[in-house]
């Protein structure tokens, strides 16, 4: 994997460039969009750098799901078989438990494809998986801690970013085409005055982990949802822990907090009572984090010299769990066109 070059050694002024590189393609976040279109194209021999403002893909629980449609892509590519042979679990159908009996609103094994299930890998595994693939590839980049702060343009035209550095220096990286894939709170869409039209499900989710124990509830499928009082409760079957999420209506968060995280295991165990040893280990309300739900959509997702793609061209509701999987496709079409021309 290539590596930024040694610091200069002279001290920068604040703002002043301390070099400038130049690439084919300047792809910021190296989310599942990012990641996937940097190894689509460096796959193809087209320079490439991705520009990733952490230091690592540990990241907060923001979904695992691979669907698959995706497995189908990372087939093609000779990368589903070394991605199930990572530690996983899988989801075919959630079972929802209403108070006449048990519903199965969807069956995924019907799918009529060699993956009828969404595959669950934690995303910093499956980040570093995209990007150790990728560095296969003598055309690909990654420079992590580039923290993206300035567009360049020229003429109407994008011509690359600035990003301040794991050295804490100003970097010009030029490219005739740069990508926005960084996110729902995209600076890069911001910086290019490209307004996202919001819709706001009215609802929020709280997520978080509940531990295995012996003899535990068992979930056929996967996946189990649950239905109380204005509340929606969904466990995931993760390897290792239970991944479980509380639906309540928007705008109910600070009344949820004040009532504090003895009401948020009375109210899980009121909806799944084979919880109750589990929701034990939830003592603190830092174990809980919220999804604010909120989608989006750009009308227009690009500008001379600069794509949008993934979450900084649309945020999808969480219903259904497709955010990584339309973030994915969005970098195949780009990818398939991009190297069409
Ligand atoms: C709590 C939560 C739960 C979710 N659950 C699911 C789920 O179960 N299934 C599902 O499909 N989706 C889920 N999602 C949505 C999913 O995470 C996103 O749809 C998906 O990650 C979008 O991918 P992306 O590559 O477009 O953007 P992101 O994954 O957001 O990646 C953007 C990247 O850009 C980087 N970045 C941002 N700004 C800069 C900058 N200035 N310079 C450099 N880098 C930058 C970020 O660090 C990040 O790594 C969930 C989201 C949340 C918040």
């Amino acid at each position: 994997m290539a590596t930024l070059p040694a610091p200069a050694a002279k001290q920068v002024q604040h703002d002043e460039i301390c070099d400038v590189q130049t690439t084919s393609c300047c792809i910021v976040g190296g989310g599942p969009a990012g990641a996937i279109l940097a190894l689509l194209l460096a796959r193809r021999g087209i320079s490439v750098t991705l520009l990733e403002m952490h230091k690592d893909f540990d990241r907060e629980f923001r979904g695992d799901t691979i669907h698959p449609s995706t497995l189908e892509i990372l087939d093609q590519i000779g990368l589903a078989a070394p991605l199930h042979s990572m530690r996983h679990s899988k989801v075919s159908g959630p079972v929802i438990n209403f108070p006449d009996g048990p519903f199965r609103p969807f069956d995924l094994t019907r799918l009529k494809t060699r993956f009828p299930y969404i595959l669950l890998v934690p995303q910093s595994q499956f980040l570093d998986f995209l990007t150790t693939e990728a560095a296969k590839y003598p055309s690909f980049r990654l420079i992590m801690r580039a923290n993206v702060r300035k567009l360049v343009e020229e003429n109407g035209v994008v011509q690359g970013v600035r990003y301040l550095g794991p050295d804490d220096n100003w970097h010009e990286l030029r490219a005739p085409l740069t990508i926005g894939a960084d996110g729902r709170f995209s600076l890069l869409r911001q910086l290019a005055s490209i307004e996202p039209v919001k819709t706001a499900p009215p609802m929020d989710v709280i997520w978080f982990r509940l531990p295995k124990l012996p003899h535990d509830i068992d979930l056929p499928g996967g996946l189990l949802g649950g239905i109380g009082p204005g509340r929606i409760l969904i466990v995931l079957d993760r390897a290792d822990y239970w991944q479980t999420g509380l639906v309540f209506p928007k705008g109910h968060y600070q009344e949820l907090h004040a009532q504090g995280i003895a009401a948020i295991r009375q109210t899980v165990v009121e909806i799944e009572p084979r919880l109750a040893k589990n929701l034990e280990s939830l003592t603190d309300w830092h174990q809980l984090s919220l999804l604010s739900v909120e989608s989006s959509l750009c009308p227009c997702w690009h500008k001379p010299g600069l794509l949008l793609l993934g979450d900084a061209a649309h945020v999808m509701s969480p219903v259904g769990g497709v955010g990584i999987n339309y973030a994915i496709q969005d970098a195949v079409v780009a990818a398939n066109l991009l190297t069409a021309l």
